[in-house]
């Protein structure tokens, strides 16, 4: 990185540290962000700053929010004794695409993965049997069908069970080892339509 000096270097490493951007994406990009209009890159690192600094953890489903709740929990018309557990905020938002769901979310952020290192205590579990205690009837289990994702539904389902809640899991319409935010909606939509009581 010599060759174009220790600044341009420092925005490369900085860039080749986010989830998928290599080596050459990481220059790509610090080229096009030297070439870019000077209200543009302000404007581009404010908005991180600006949601680095506001946006957090929904304090009821653990989602993204810059609010105190986000706007499912704080939706009256929603089925608040209906809760979906899912990996992440992108399943949550694949799921709300349907716009056939009307039950709330649990954001668990990860999964259950021995091989990783990553335990029961490393996600949002205790969280959600916080929730637990309250009105519910019906937890849909929607982690991703993969090892992990079933490791984690099996973990659930053992928990929360004796409490006497509903538990049920996505039919298995969603391809094994599918990323549940590439999967059609149609196909979302069968697979909680065909969800199985574990
Ligand atoms: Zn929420």
């Amino acid at each position: 990185m010599d060759l174009y000096g220790e600044k341009i270097g420092n925005l490369v490493s900085q860039l080749s540290r986010l989830p998928g951007i290599g080596a050459k994406s990481a220059q790509r990009l610090a080229f096009h962000i030297i070439n870019m209009p000077h209200d543009q890159v302000v404007a581009l690192t404010n908005s991180m700053i600006n949601a680095k600094e506001n946006v957090h953890y929904c304090k009821e489903c653990c989602t993204f929010t810059d609010g105190d709740v986000c706007s499912i929990c704080a939706n009256e018309k929603r089925n608040h004794k209906v809760i979906m557990v899912v990996e992440n905020t992108r399943d949550l938002a694949a799921y709300e695409k349907t716009g056939k769901y009307d039950g709330v979310y649990h954001v668990l952020h990860g999964a259950i993965s021995p091989m990783l290192g990553i335990g029961p205590q490393d996600i949002k579990l205790r969280e959600l049997m916080v929730r637990l205690a309250g009105d519910v009837d019906e937890i849909i289990i929607a982690t991703n069908k993969n090892l992990e994702g079933d490791a984690t539904a099996a973990y659930i389902s053992k928990l929360v069970k004796p409490m006497g809640i509903k538990v049920t899991r996505i039919a298995s319409g969603v391809p094994v080892g599918g990323n549940l935010e590439y999967i059609d909606e149609v196909t979302l939509l069968r697979a909680l339509e065909g969800r199985t009581n574990l």
